[in-house]
């Protein structure tokens, strides 16, 4: 019997193989593609989201639909390409008809999620909407009064911002997302130059 936990993998190739053909949660019978993150494993910036969508699903590989389109500008607006940064999602399978993930769900899988943080360990975290943000954060604050401020924990610089999905039907919320990335990259900048 293997009673390694996530703690134990010392990559994160390791921990992908931990987690394997994940059956935790009711979501493994719906999904086609576990998705466990994508970019650069040593990133300074690592980007938190919801759940896989339709596309990611299909795909294996977060934000690759509509809102991924527009995480790519946002980073492209800010100098940066997916390849420089990590990915990862709260869940790491498509909850059913894109329904919100349920905390049971979002419980079972964030010990894989906090194994990523700790073996990319990124000086900056930028969560993208509610659910991530309150699970960094420790907080149910919702996330237009968490938005527009800098936080600190465990050592990394946090940024919460809207989810990119919700900015595609409100052209305001996307303003306002190509506002907080410039604060990205300003929080980005100053810890590269301290470090
Ligand atoms: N929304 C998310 O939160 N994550 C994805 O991977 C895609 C859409």
């Amino acid at each position: 019997m293997d009673l390694a936990g996530p703690g134990d993998c010392a990559s994160l190739e390791a921990l992908r193989e931990h987690v394997g053909d994940c059956v935790r949660c009711a979501l493994a019978p719906t999904r086609n593609c576990l998705v466990f993150g994508v970019g650069d494993p040593r990133a300074r910036l690592m980007f938190i989201g919801e759940a896989p969508g339709k596309n990611e699903d299909l795909k294996g590989e977060p934000f690759v639909g509509a809102a991924g389109k527009l995480l790519d500008e946002l980073l492209a607006s800010i100098g940066l390409d997916r390849r420089e940064v990590y990915i990862a999602n709260m869940v790491k399978c498509r909850p059913p008809g894109n329904r919100d993930p349920e905390s049971v769900e979002i419980e079972t899988c964030a010990p894989f999620l906090a194994r990523q943080i700790e073996l990319i360990s990124p000086t900056v975290i930028a969560t993208l909407g509610r659910f991530a943000a309150h699970y960094v954060l420790h907080t149910d604050t919702p996330i237009t009064a968490l938005r527009g401020r800098l936080y600190h924990r465990e050592g990394r610089q946090i940024v919460p911002v809207f989810h990119p999905a919700a900015a595609l039907y409100d052209g305001s919320k996307r303003d306002v997302l190509f506002e907080d990335f410039k604060r990205i990259r300003v929080v980005l900048d100053r810890t590269e130059q301290t470090s």
